[in-house]
């Protein structure tokens, strides 16, 4: 039987979770607060996925780049496809907060959007 030991990331409490296999496809999920923890711990054994926070180059604005995030988490297997791509981004100010920067990463229907507001220069 797979077991696993983890630390749920959805919320700053950060419980201790045990995830064990118990038939194919089947998980008993131990250490939760909350019914957030056990589908954390499914998806980190069935497809990991996670956030990327990073930044991209803008041009005509007080600072040279631009803080961005994937709106959603992309699967982990895929973060250095989705880096290779958003490290060729170049923007332009003016930017808004929620403005997307890549449209449909890789293919999955997620956009990669701005997290901060930049004026021009
Ligand atoms: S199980 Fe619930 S309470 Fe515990 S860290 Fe995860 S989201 Fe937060």
């Amino acid at each position: 039987m797979m077991k696993k030991e983890l630390t749920c990331i959805v919320c700053p409490i950060g419980c201790q979770l045990t995830i064990a296999e118990k038939a194919a496809g089947a998980y008993d999920v131990t250490g939760h607060t909350c019914k957030r923890g056990p589908q954390y711990a499914i998806n980190e054994m069935t497809n990991p996925t996670r956030v990327i926070p990073t930044t991209v180059v803008i041009k005509n604005a007080m600072l040279p780049r631009l803080p961005v995030k994937t709106a959603e988490p992309i699967p982990k297997g895929q973060i250095f496809d989705a880096m290779a791509i958003i490290n060729q981004v170049v923007v332009e100010a003016p930017i808004k907060t929620g403005d997307v920067v890549v449209k449909d990463l890789l293919g999955l229907g997620i956009d990669v959007v701005a997290t901060r507001t930049m004026d021009k220069n």
